[in-house]
């Protein structure tokens, strides 16, 4: 029985800080919960001085607690006692379902273990990667030598707010440094639980310390810190850039991006049995409600083929029922608020005065109150400056172009301003190479959407989808500064 009642969950309140929940005076704000649109509670916005409270606070235990400087064994094995309290925990998955745009089962089912195992993904990376070895003249050594940074300052959006969190923290810790993370202020709760199981799996009090707020106050006042010695961030290009900028005037500080999408699916009529892939072209963009980075949706198809597959889209998207997030049966996300809401209207309604054919959806479900539930849609005939192709919608859209010959779709594929990732469907191995090589993108998955549960392979976008990467080996190593040594002997 995974149905729970929402008025009866107890919601972590203040910050976490030095291993407590902490009060501080400050702005309160209002977080509600995305099925119903109803207050679930208020918590005070941190200021910069509560900021520089938990940053100074992580510093001293970095200094105190030992934790850089012991055994990457002993980091690796808290880390693993972490995942499993996570895995345990009867409040996380009921604060994440409640305060989050995941249903109950996907929580359970899906974000839960998926947080776990980016642990101990990282739990194993702590005493795996070292550093290197040069060969320099005879009598002389030289290494590079790898080195924590210090406080890391993260920042994570309202789309996954647990695997988020796991993500900037898994690594950071692995490698040894102290990390103040800042949630998005519309989903607050479950990272607060996820930083109590971390101290009580043995992470040293301040190691880990979260900040509740706005990104325009906490946020900003995190990345200037002159004591944050990196700046790790997920969300929006234009976020993106302002941290980067922010990052770089406040000391030079490196930044990990992962920013928006506008991914492609390119289907070419050698794709298969046309169930299979409008399997993956839908999960692709209605996964989490549309509201996933990765979320592929521009559909890019062979002509012979196309009549098909829309056809099945079609059909599977009227299959689409919302539900509140706290009932075990619901399988398909609210939009978080309703600012998004009227953003995926404004570029819906935009892509149809510019001559776009709405083929199903096009609007919110009727009769879900304050719960912003989208209908999955599809929009062919897009014209191509429309901003439907241009920007990213974070909602349940996708928009329908055609092509004939494979230099037109490659062409399709590539967009000028993002280049997250891309699907590419073909049984042609050849044609699916030389999609691979001529697509910008991060990630490129071929007859498949989406991640699996290899936390080797990183991911990360080119141009406005970001800069580095998450995940894999290459996270973990972000997290490290290298120090150049030579030694003569
Ligand atoms: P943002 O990118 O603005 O927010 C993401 C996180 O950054 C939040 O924690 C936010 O705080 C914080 N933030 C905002 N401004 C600053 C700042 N100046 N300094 C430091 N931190 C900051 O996304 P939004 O929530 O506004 O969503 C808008 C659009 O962004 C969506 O429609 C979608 O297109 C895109 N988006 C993309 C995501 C992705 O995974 N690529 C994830 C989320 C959104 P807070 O919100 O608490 O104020």
């Amino acid at each position: 029985m995974l149905s729970f009642d929402p008025d009866k969950v107890s919601l972590p309140d203040g910050h976490y800080i030095a291993g407590q929940r902490r009060q501080c005076p400050g702005n309160r704000f209002a977080v509600k919960r995305p099925s119903d649109g109803r207050v679930a509670g208020e918590l005070t916005e941190a200021s910069a001085g509560v900021v520089d409270d938990a940053v100074c606070v992580a510093d001293r235990a970095l200094k105190d607690s030992g934790w850089a400087s012991c055994s990457p064994r002993q980091r690796g094995a808290v880390l693993q006692r972490w995942a499993t309290l996570i895995e345990a925990d009867s409040q996380l998955p009921l604060l994440e379902a409640l305060g989050s745009t995941r249903p109950i089962f996907d929580v359970v089912h899906h974000e839960i273990p998926f947080t776990a195992a980016a642990i101990r993904f990282y739990a194993e990376c702590a005493d795996k990667y070292s550093g290197d070895v040069f060969p320099t003249r005879d009598a002389s050594l030289g290494m590079l030598v790898p080195e924590p940074y210090g406080v890391i300052g993260a920042i994570t959006p309202w789309n996954f707010p647990l695997s988020m969190a796991s993500w900037k923290c898994g690594p950071a810790l692995a490698a040894g440094n102290a990390v103040v993370l800042k949630p998005s202020e519309l989903t607050p709760y479950s990272t607060i639980r996820l930083a109590e199981l971390a101290v009580e799996a043995g992470l040293p009090a301040g190691i880990l310390n979260i900040v509740q707020g706005s990104g325009a106050v906490s946020g900003s006042a995190l990345v200037a810190h002159p004591l944050v010695r990196k700046v790790s961030f997920t969300g929006s290009t234009l976020t993106g850039a302002r941290i980067m900028s922010d990052a770089a005037y406040h000391g030079m500080k490196p930044v990990t991006l992962e920013l928006g999408g506008k991914s492609p699916q390119l289907v070419f009529d050698d794709a298969g049995e046309v169930t299979d892939v409008a399997e993956r072209i839908l999960r692709g963009f209605t996964a989490n409600g549309g509201q996933a980075c990765v979320a592929g949706t521009r559909l890019i198809v062979q002509r012979g083929i196309a009549d098909a597959l829309i056809s099945q889209l079609i059909t599977r998207c009227q299959d689409f029922r919302p539900g509140l997030t706290w009932d075990e049966n619901s399988r398909y996300a609210p939009v978080i608020d309703r600012r998004q809401a009227e953003k995926i209207q404004q570029i819906v309604d935009a892509a149809s005065l510019q001559g776009g054919e709405i083929l199903v959806g096009g609007q919110r479900f009727a009769d879900t109150g304050d719960g912003y539930f989208w209908q999955p849609t599809l929009i062919a005939n897009v014209s191509p400056d429309s901003p439907a192709l241009q920007e990213e919608i974070f909602g349940p859209v996708l928009t329908i172009q055609i092509f004939d010959e494979e230099e037109q779709g490659l062409a399709l594929a590539s967009h000028p301003t993002y280049g997250l990732c891309a699907g590419v469907h073909t049984k042609n191995l050849d044609r699916a190479l030389r999609a691979m090589r001529g697509i910008a993108a991060g990630t490129v998955w071929i007859n498949r959407y989406g991640r699996s549960g290899d936390f080797i392979i990183p991911t990360g976008g080119f141009h406005g989808s970001g800069i580095g990467k998450d995940l894999g080996r290459q996270a973990f190593e972000a997290c490290r500064r290298y120090k150049s040594v030579l030694i003569d002997f």
